[in-house]
């Protein structure tokens, strides 16, 4: 009997120290409408049917799935999170690729030239941060190409200098904790990044175990995001938008075009020897002798484009940054020198399958993800394919901004809000 009493009574102060800790995470009820924008760096759609993240994918079901998304051209990095931070094409706002040369004053940019990353000169256009802060509605970034920099004079209220490593998990708390702070200081737009997929499709291809762990890393920190958003009672209410910049397609070095072959490389003041979207800045009187050169000798499996002359579809080659003359291989293929290529050969690595990037946007190994779900969305929808111009207005729309000029248009994604 005595025994029994002691049991019940460490079972009721058991029960009062559950509740207790399930009540320690308030809820939020004074929330705004706000927006998380969550980009998974190189998340071809394709990933949902055969990696079968459960998070994203009842997220899809659920909310609004775009059967992909089309991203701008050249399919890298840095050119598409700024345009779907701002709307315009990267020939309009100026990142043209993650690689850039200013030849008036030398510059160079490049993803770990910080120095650069954070001049505000490279950064045109209005992101959604700076429309939001500028309409004294605060964002947070942790971590999105252009965060870490003043543009028009503005950064995020709260943001952090990127960090290739640090753990998602501590990106989802930190985030979290944001979405805590009390309303006047609490943001209403929200970047995140994870580079996982991206870094495992380069490395591995897209279609390898390597890939497959990383979908299904990256699906299970967007559950501690929604699981964090649910204890606080605000997981239907946040609007999360889920994007990718661009899809992976798998290449060997093998394959590769020896470009160097072609022509010689002391008549190029610099070149920039990335694999796809392959820049040269010819040395003064050399374009057209390079042009010549190239054009003869380069196979069926690339094109070199004076920077003018860009397929129209591109909408891509007035900006003066990009190089006067560009190589852009086929997906599948990559440009690299005959000194990479020999020390590839060297080393036995030519038949490893990777995965590159920055190919003809129209190309299905290009496709992008876009999954959205929340307060603002509809339910249960799957949409027709749209370019990721769209996304700034669609953000601006949801947070009751007044979209600066950008090359979206509302009508074409009206649809996809109730
Ligand atoms: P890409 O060369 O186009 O494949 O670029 C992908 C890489 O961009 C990732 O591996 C990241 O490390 C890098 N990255 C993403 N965001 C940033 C940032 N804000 N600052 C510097 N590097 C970044
Ligand atoms: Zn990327
Ligand atoms: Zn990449």
């Amino acid at each position: 009997m005595k025994v029994n009493l002691a049991r019940i009574v460490f079972l009721f102060l058991l029960v009062c120290f559950v509740l207790r800790s399930a009540a320690a995470q308030p809820a939020i009820r004074d929330l705004e409408p706000t927006v998380i924008l969550l980009s998974l760096d190189g998340f071809h759609p394709d990933y949902l049917n055969e990696y079968q993240p459960p998070t994203l994918n009842r997220l899809a079901r659920k909310g609004v799935r775009a059967e992909w998304l089309i991203p701008a051209f050249p399919s890298k990095t840095f050119p598409n999170h700024y345009t779907v931070a701002t709307g315009l094409y990267p020939d309009r706002h100026g990142i043209i690729e993650n690689n850039m040369y200013d030849r008036e004053i030398g510059a160079v940019f490049g993803l770990s030239v910080r120095e650069q990353v954070e001049n505000p000169r490279w950064w045109g256009g209005e992101p959604i941060w700076v429309t939001a802060e500028r309409q004294n509605k605060r964002a947070a970034a942790f971590f999105f190409p252009g965060t870490e920099t003043l543009i028009n004079n503005t950064r995020p209220t709260y943001w952090k200098t990127y960090q290739h490593d640090l753990p998602n998990e501590q990106r989802v708390d930190a985030v979290l904790g944001w979405l805590d702070l009390p309303k006047a200081q609490r943001p209403r737009v929200v970047t995140m990044y994870f580079s996982d997929v991206d870094d495992a499709g380069h490395a591995a291809s897209p279609r390898s175990e390597a890939t497959r762990a990383a979908v299904l890393k990256v699906d299970a920190n967007i559950k501690r995001l929604m699981d964090g958003l649910k204890r606080r009672k605000i997981e239907r209410k946040v609007n999360l938008i889920v994007v990718s910049d661009h899809g992976m397609a798998p290449y060997r070095l093998r394959d590769a075009i020896v470009l160097d072959d072609f022509f010689a490389a002391d008549d190029a003041e610099r070149i920039f020897w990335v694999g796809e979207f392959t820049q040269i800045f010819p040395k003064a009187g050399k374009e057209e002798e390079i042009y010549r050169r190239i054009k003869a000798k380069l196979p069926a499996t690339a094109d070199i484009y004076r920077r003018g002359e860009f397929p129209a579809r591109y909408k891509f080659g007035s900006n003066s940054r990009i190089a006067p003359l560009v190589v852009v291989p086929k997906p599948g293929t990559v440009i690299t020198n005959r000194k990479r290529f020999n020390e590839a050969q060297q080393k036995g690595t030519l038949d490893v399958v990777r995965g590159g990037h920055g190919y003809d946007n129209a190309d299905p190994t290009m496709r992008a993800l876009f999954i959205a779900h929340g307060k603002a969305f509809k339910k249960n929808l799957v949409v027709k394919p749209f370019e990721n111009v769209e996304i700034y207005n669609l953000m601006t729309r949801i947070l009751g901004l007044s979209p600066a000029p950008n090359d979206g248009d509302l009508s074409r994604v009206r649809h996809l809000l109730k």
